[in-house]
């Protein structure tokens, strides 16, 4: 089945079942978008030529690692905007959108004998529950399911069939492939779509206007306000960032279409292309090759070492992961950091890796700062429950795909971070001032 795919190879079988007939579905998971998402494309291109009908199924979840389906759960409700905008562009498109709601492993199965589905294309996640998810359904049916991934620019798969060690072993690799990747995606035209013959009602919830910010408006917003000022990125007070992480997270804007935007502009954007597709693709490879990317046994063995030589190293400050949550230590920088992304989803990329060395910093131990780290992550971060912030983590922490550095207390050959280091880099009076409102800053 796989021969017949058009495009540049990004597709693997989940099972070894062979097309026969019968419509073809996209089991839309990551990438929640119409437009420029290979998944979508591979499947629509696979029915067109079999001249079979089409549709989109999404599967609402109770629950996600931390966020869950209720109305003020910050991610569902980010979510649900994407997926109105999925649903209004597949209409304009004559494509079915289906939502299903529940276990996606309970609905999967009865979805596709209904319809009579002949093979389901799905898009690609390195994190554990998706990946065993996507994987029951692929056992538990008799047709054909296949995984794209839709997310990296180059599939991890093609770029490496290793766990790297780090930026400088993975970005020679992705370089030489990217000239054969990073190609416009082709666009689809409503007339050349059949719908499945069931018909269908959409929850009423799906059918009210979005009110995010649409994606192509916020890259635009980017390539015109602050790409040119990225060189300015690790200054947390300066709006010099994309701020489109969550854009990414939720599929609504895929990078490959962001980096053709980008490379058009004519702007200078190497450091921002590096972050975005060496250091992005890096994550994706560290979490699809190290099954215990959330956990100390994940570390490399320099780092397990030197944490464990100094894992009882008396700690001056103790805090707990409630006293964390509220941003209640004594440093200001750090508080600062939390009330940050507590306050709106999302905290500035140089003051992460700050925020996650001190929980190192001022926990029991690495397990422990490594668990708390990643549940207030997940638990506050728009972007959160990714493959990114569980390699960040495990970098500031645990030293993946960094080296060693000077060795001292807690940390061991960690690279460390200090409060002094901050106030260097930029003015972080200003940044304690504006998300903590204390007027002195110590
Ligand atoms: C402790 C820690 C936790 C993190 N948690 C997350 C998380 O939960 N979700 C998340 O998407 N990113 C996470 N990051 C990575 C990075 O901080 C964010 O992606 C970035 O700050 C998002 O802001 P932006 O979109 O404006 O970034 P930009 O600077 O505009 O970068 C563009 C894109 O490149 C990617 N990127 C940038 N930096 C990194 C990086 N260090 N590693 C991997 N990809 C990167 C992101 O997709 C980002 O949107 C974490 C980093 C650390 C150190």
């Amino acid at each position: 089945m796989l021969e017949t795919m058009k495009y540049p190879i990004r597709a693997r079988a989940l099972n070894a079942h062979s097309y026969a007939h019968g419509p073809v579905i996209y089991w839309m998971n990551r990438e929640m978008r119409v437009h420029d998402n290979w998944a979508l494309l591979e499947a629509y291109q696979f029915a067109q030529e079999h001249a079979v009908p089409f549709a989109i199924v999404f599967n609402l979840m109770p629950s996600f690692l931390t966020a869950t389906n209720h109305p003020q759960d910050r991610m569902y409700a980010w979510m649900k905007e994407g997926l109105k905008i999925v649903h209004a562009e597949a209409h304009a498109l004559g494509i079915p959108f289906y939502v299903l709601e529940g276990d996606a492993v309970t609905n999967l199965s009865p979805f596709i004998q209904h319809h009579g589905v002949g093979a389901v294309f799905t898009d690609f996640n390195p994190l554990r529950v998706m990946r065993s998810m996507k994987q029951k359904v692929a056992d538990q049916v008799t047709i054909p399911v296949v995984e794209v991934d839709a997310h990296n620019i180059v599939p991890w798969f093609v770029a490496s069939d290793k766990q790297e060690w780090g930026a400088y072993t993975l970005r020679p690799k992705i370089h030489r492939l990217l000239p054969n990747y990073l190609i416009p995606y082709p666009s689809l035209k409503p007339n050349d779509i059949t719908p499945l013959a069931v018909p269908y009602t959409a929850p009423t919830w799906l059918l009210s206007p979005a009110s995010l910010v649409p994606a192509k408006d916020a890259l635009q917003a980017f390539i015109q306000t602050r790409l040119p000022r990225y060189e300015e990125r690790n200054n947390p007070n300066v709006e010099a960032t994309s701020r489109l992480s969550a854009y990414f997270h939720f599929g609504f804007l895929s990078t490959q279409t962001v980096a053709l935007a980008v490379k058009a502009s004519g702007i200078p954007s190497e450091s921002f292309l590096e972050e975005m597709i060496v250091r992005k693709e890096l994550a994706d490879n560290f979490c699809a090759y190290n099954p215990h990317y959330d956990s100390f046994e994940g570390f490399p063995d320099w780092a397990k070492k030197t944490l464990n030589l100094h894992r009882h190293d008396p700690r001056e400050y103790r805090y707990d992961k409630a006293t964390l949550a509220q941003g209640k230590t004594h440093d200001d920088a750090w508080n600062a950091a939390q009330l940050q992304m507590v306050k709106t989803g999302y905290m500035h990329g140089y003051m992460r890796m700050y925020w996650a060395k001190k929980i190192l910093e001022w926990t029991a131990s690495p397990e422990e700062a490594l668990a708390i780290a990643n549940e207030l992550n997940d638990t506050y971060e728009l972007d959160g429950r990714d493959p990114n912030g569980y390699t960040g983590t495990a970098w500031a922490i645990g030293g993946v795909h960094d080296r060693p550095w000077q060795e001292r207390p807690i940390f061991g050959m960690i690279r460390f971070m200090n409060f002094q280091g901050l106030k260097r880099k930029f003015d972080l009076g200003l940044y304690i001032r504006t998300w903590t409102g204390l007027q002195i800053v110590k």
